[in-house]
């Protein structure tokens, strides 16, 4: 593996670290009086309008998409430092079109869509005119093993009708449409029961019900409730194959966590830049903080910490290139386990280093706290990870 990047991605980093200095970082602020000012949590600021129609205008958008056809065609290795830079604000994937859950859609639908559904919802997400989400997890069944999910799509005649129940559907508010993980074969096999559906946000029959609070927030589309009640869509609103649902499930699933954990590792690094900034200006008992050897244990544990993570990720990313999603696998759930979990040891340092300005929401680093803990258990939870890390290692030996 070679550690030295293109002088492709060389431009792109430095472009993209211009554009974050720039105006992401100067956009927080702004951002947040925004939104306050608008009296709605899920308003999207002007600021990221204005924002993304520069990114746009410069070719920094989409640079997720590894399939040429439709985006940058970088390769997972060339855009892990560009994610890294976009994942140091709360701000910076959205800002390059380059956001979850949109990311994953786009990706299934360049995979596995029709031509018309690639014009219809594919088309405009690149493009950047719309949102959308994915509603599979369900609040009466485990999300961590969706083998037993209840939501059926029913065909009757040329239309497939859904009932069921879902929640932590992110960003489905304001979204124009959901994928839905749907039963469409009760009695299969329990991989084999369940299709994608493409379901518009204003079909009748899809009622969001609430933006579940976060640890106290929530903020921009929301993680949300839904009921589906015979809500009606076109049998060629089916995404893939029938019953090929967690076969595309799993496609997404790759580059989603890779992505997550790109970001992560940039947050840990931004994080991680405050906590010595700090630590060298701060003075108590005598001296800067960061003189105290406990302070500076933080420092030096997160250091070896983020560049560990750091590097199984890029590592990840150059099997996913070479071998396939398939064949990295193993290293995609050991970074969904190591980075965020790296990620919190970074960011409990960061806020007791800080004292109040830590927990306080004048640094970024509390909000990315909130964030951070649930990407343990978003896409999989840690234990989950670990129970098939071990079952591969021990088939290995048997
Ligand atoms: C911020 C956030 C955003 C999300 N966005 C989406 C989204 O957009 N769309 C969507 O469909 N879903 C989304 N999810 C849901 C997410 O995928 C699920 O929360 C996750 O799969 C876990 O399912 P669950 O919450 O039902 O936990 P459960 O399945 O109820 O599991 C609870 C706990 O049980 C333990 N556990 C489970 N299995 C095992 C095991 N084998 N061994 C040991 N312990 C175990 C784990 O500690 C786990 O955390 C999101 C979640 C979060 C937190």
């Amino acid at each position: 593996m070679d550690f030295e990047t293109s002088d492709k991605v060389k431009l792109l980093q430095e472009q993209i670290e211009r554009f974050m200095v720039k105006y992401v970082y100067p956009a927080e602020a702004v951002a947040k009086q925004e939104i306050e000012a608008s009296g709605d949590p899920h308003h999207e600021p002007k600021v990221m309008l204005d924002i993304r129609a520069k990114t746009r205008e410069l070719g920094l958008w989409n640079l997720f998409l590894p399939d040429p056809e439709h985006g940058a065609g970088l390769t997972n290795l060339e855009y892990s430092p560009l994610c890294e830079i976009m994942g140091r604000s709360p701000l910076g994937a959205r800002a390059f079109n380059c956001n979850a859950p949109d990311t994953g859609n786009m990706e299934i639908m360049a995979e596995f869509g029709t031509p018309e559904q690639k014009e219809k919802w594919l088309q405009p997400l690149l493009d950047g005119e719309i949102r959308s989400c994915f509603s599979m997890t369900e609040p009466e069944v485990s999300g961590a093993d969706p083998t037993g999910l209840q939501t059926r799509a029913v065909r009757d005649g040329d239309e497939w009708v859904i009932n069921g129940h879902k929640w932590f559907t992110s960003g489905a508010i304001g979204a124009r449409f959901a994928i839905v993980m749907v039963v469409t074969d009760p009695d299969a096999a329990p991989h084999q029961r369940a299709s994608q559906i493409i379901v518009p946000t204003d079909t009748p029959g899809f009622n969001l019900i609430r933006a579940i609070s976060v640890m106290g927030s929530t903020h921009g589309g929301g993680h949300c409730e839904i009921r589906y009640d015979d809500c009606r869509v076109p049998v060629e609103n089916l995404l893939g194959p029938e019953h090929g649902g967690f076969m595309i499930a799993q496609a997404r699933l790759g580059p989603g966590r890779i992505h997550h954990c790109m970001r992560a590792i940039g947050m840990a690094e931004r994080a991680f830049e405050i906590m010595c900034r700090y630590a060298n200006t701060r003075v108590a008992f005598g001296g800067p903080i960061g003189e105290k050897q406990f302070v500076q244990e933080w420092i030096a544990t997160s250091r070896m910490e983020i560049d560990q993570a750091r590097l199984l990720t890029l590592y990840t990313a150059w099997k996913m290139d070479i071998y396939g999603k398939q064949v990295a696998r193993q290293e995609i759930s050991m970074i969904k386990v190591v980075v965020p979990n790296m990620l919190m040891n970074v960011l409990d340092r960061a806020i007791q280093c800080l004292g109040s300005l830590g927990i306080s929401d004048d640094t970024p680093v509390a909000a990315m706290w909130r964030e951070g803990r649930s990407l343990r258990i978003a896409d999989g939870p840690d234990e989950v990870h670990k129970m098939v890390i071990a079952r591969r290692e021990l088939k290995r030996f048997a």
